[in-house]
């Protein structure tokens, strides 16, 4: 990426995709301050986009592919820069060209393997219904009042497979009639776009909608925040109208309504991690805390960065397919935080968040210099594996 032209075109797409706000920048440095990897090593997104906005930025390097889309800088930043579309701009600069790092190589069979099955976990289409097996849950109907849409991490992941088993229970108990799509689903395509490939998006973007559209569609109940914003806001883009819920608003709302009765007690401490994509990306903080508070027995105590000061796991961005090594992952010190605020349980709502979190707890176990020693203590859980056992 040597040559004038390429930096003319990295500039041009900067411009196109936020370019302009970021001439506003007046360079404070408060995006640096508030972004997590600065907990972990030096890093500095002002500093890539300053660079690149005058054709400097090595499009090669590492750097570009770090930024988790957790939100925080462009929440806090004095001038409205959009630093996440910009960064996510020279992402799309170095997928064209096919240049691309040691550890973000992985992209590339991530790509094929949506492209072919619609999932990023090199799983096979036919199979993606078969976390259903056994649980009289059948095939989405328009009549029905809710699609539920699991995601892939739901649909393949044995880790998360429970995950989805226990919300299609707490559905069934709430007496909600819900079916699901099967290997009609595709991936939601949040993630592959947010690594730069915006013609896999559209193209994953579109299958789903049709798909929707042809089987009447109207109310979708999703596990996934990344499904939840991208759905509830990317998919507007194709003028298209259907009510999205995540199931940590739709617990609440069960609850509200008497459809779910909490009669177990879960006497344990419990705090809760606010995802990215819940949270600041879409004001989502009082429901999952609703629905954990009507739980008898249930201690809720918060951790000192909550709701909108939550701190990232590290898996936004497309991070979830890139390699983080030992000492930079977040989700290390989000564990050491949950325990350090007395937690047996640290729970969530996003299937991300628990396979960092699972990872960390795996590793800071095996971890004997660890001085917490808390990692093999900690539980980490989905909001729906807690209410499931309070309801049978
Ligand atoms: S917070 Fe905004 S204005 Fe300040 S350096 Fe970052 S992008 Fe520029
Ligand atoms: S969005 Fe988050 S990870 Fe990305 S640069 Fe901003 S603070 Fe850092």
């Amino acid at each position: 990426m040597e040559n004038v032209a390429d930096y003319k075109e990295i500039v041009d797409v900067i411009k196109e995709s936020g370019g302009e706000a970021f001439k506003h920048c007046y360079q404070c440095g408060l995006c640096d301050t508030v972004c997590p990897w600065n907990r972990v090593r030096t890093f500095s997104m002002r500093k890539i986009i300053r660079e690149a906005t005058f054709g400097m930025t090595q499009v090669e390097g590492e750097d570009i592919w770090r930024c988790t889309s957790c939100g925080n800088c462009p929440r806090q930043c004095p001038r409205g820069v959009k630093i996440i579309e910009s960064g996510v701009s020279l992402r799309r600069i170095a997928t064209e060209y096919g240049v691309f790092p040691t550890s973000v190589k992985p992209i590339r069979t991530i790509s094929a393997s949506l492209t072919g099955e619609g999932n990023p976990l090199n799983e096979k289409r036919e199979d993606r219904a078969k976390w259903a097996e056994g649980l009289s849950v059948g095939a989405f109907k328009e009549e029905m009042e809710i699609l539920y849409f699991p995601g892939c991490y739901l649909s393949y992941d044995p880790r998360l497979k429970k995950v989805a088993v226990a919300t299609a229970n707490i559905l069934k108990k709430a007496g909600v009639n819900f079916g699901i799509l099967g290997n009609k689903e595709n991936c939601c395509g949040e993630s592959i776009r947010k690594t730069g490939d915006e013609e896999l998006f559209r193209r994953l973007a579109k299958e789903n909608i049709k798909t929707f559209i042809d089987n009447g569609v109207k109310r979708v109940l999703v596990s996934s925040p990344h499904c939840y914003h991208t759905f509830k806001n990317e998919y507007s883009e194709f003028m298209v109208n259907f009510e999205v819920l995540h199931i940590a608003q739709y617990l609440a709302e069960l609850i509200d309504a008497g459809r779910l009765e909490l009669n177990t007690e879960y006497a344990k401490k419990v705090t809760y991690h606010d995802p990215c994509y819940l949270g600041r990306h879409n004001d989502i903080y009082d429901q999952p805390r609703a629905a954990l508070k009507a739980i008898p027995g249930l201690e809720l105590s918060e951790m000192p960065e909550a709701r909108e000061n939550s701190l990232c796991c590290g898996g936004g961005g497309g991070r979830i397919w890139m390699e983080t090594p030992k000492g930079e992952r977040f989700s290390d010190i989000r564990l050491e935080q949950a325990t350090g605020v007395g937690a047996e349980v640290l729970v969530t709502a996003c299937p991300y968040c628990i396979t960092h979190f699972e990872e960390s707890r795996l590793m800071l176990a095996e971890d004997e210099s660890n001085p917490a020693d808390n990692g093999n203590k900690l539980e980490i859980k989905d909001i729906t594996e807690i209410i499931q056992d309070a309801l049978f």
